[in-house]
């Protein structure tokens, strides 16, 4: 299992771009790539797939976390290069979803072998779960509706080790003791005092980091 943070705030490698937003490609064995969220704009999100390699045709399954403009933002330039795409955006999405093969979710559900959707939290987001060999790693986009409830929901895969994404403005760290990796992104408003907390445990985000499960 291989995740590759596409879009973010910040770089973490040179001739990547950095954006307000959130993008993260999940690669493994068993299935074709999953995109979460698309970041703000499309030419940001495409130059740096570009520079990391991705083939943005490659990617089969499309989940957007919530609507809001810094995660859908790159879609319809993603759809414009790939219209195969299978695209999961929770039930309370508002606009139009410019892809042919739309997925609402409300409840929790399997969108490939080894990545759940814990289904619309607090009617406004989903996050994933997803399966490796240390636990499930959960992947958030702004956790409007809290990281420790999110946590709770994607329990029902299995032991949650660690969550990659943004926390926005979350601040009940004990909610964090306990996992193994941290990996705050985005729009975190805490950022410094978790990685001063969790030193062994966070990782640096920013476009272009992989993390290798
Ligand atoms: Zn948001
Ligand atoms: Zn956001």
């Amino acid at each position: 299992m291989k995740v590759t943070v596409v879009y973010d705030n910040e770089i973490t490698k040179a001739g990547l771009r950095a954006g307000w937003g959130f993008s993260a490609l999940i690669e493994s064995e068993k299935a074709a790539p999953i995109l979460f969220d698309t970041g703000a704009d499309s030419p940001t999100l495409l130059d740096n797939m570009r520079e990391l390699g991705i083939d943005a045709r490659r990617i089969g399954i499309i989940v957007i976390s919530h609507a809001h403009g810094d995660h859908t933002g790159g879609l319809r330039g993603i759809l414009e290069v790939n219209k195969e795409a299978e695209i999961y955006v929770s039930a309370s999405f508002w606009g139009t979803i410019p892809g042919e093969k739309v997925i609402t979710v409300t409840e929790p559900i399997e969108i490939s072998e080894e990545v759940f959707s814990t289904g619309e939290l607090k009617g406004i987001e989903q996050s994933l779960a997803i399966k490796t060999d240390k636990g499930i790693l959960v992947m958030v986009g702004c956790s409007h509706p809290g990281v420790g409830e999110i946590i709770d929901a994607a329990s029902r895969f299995g032991k949650v080790y660690g969550v990659i994404g943004g926390f926005h403005g979350f601040h009940d760290f004990s909610r964090l003791s306990g996992l193994s990796l941290i990996v705050p992104c985005h729009c975190t408003q805490y950022k410094s005092e978790i990685l001063e907390l969790f030193p062994q445990q966070c990782v640096t985000c920013g476009a272009g980091l992989v993390l290798e499960q």
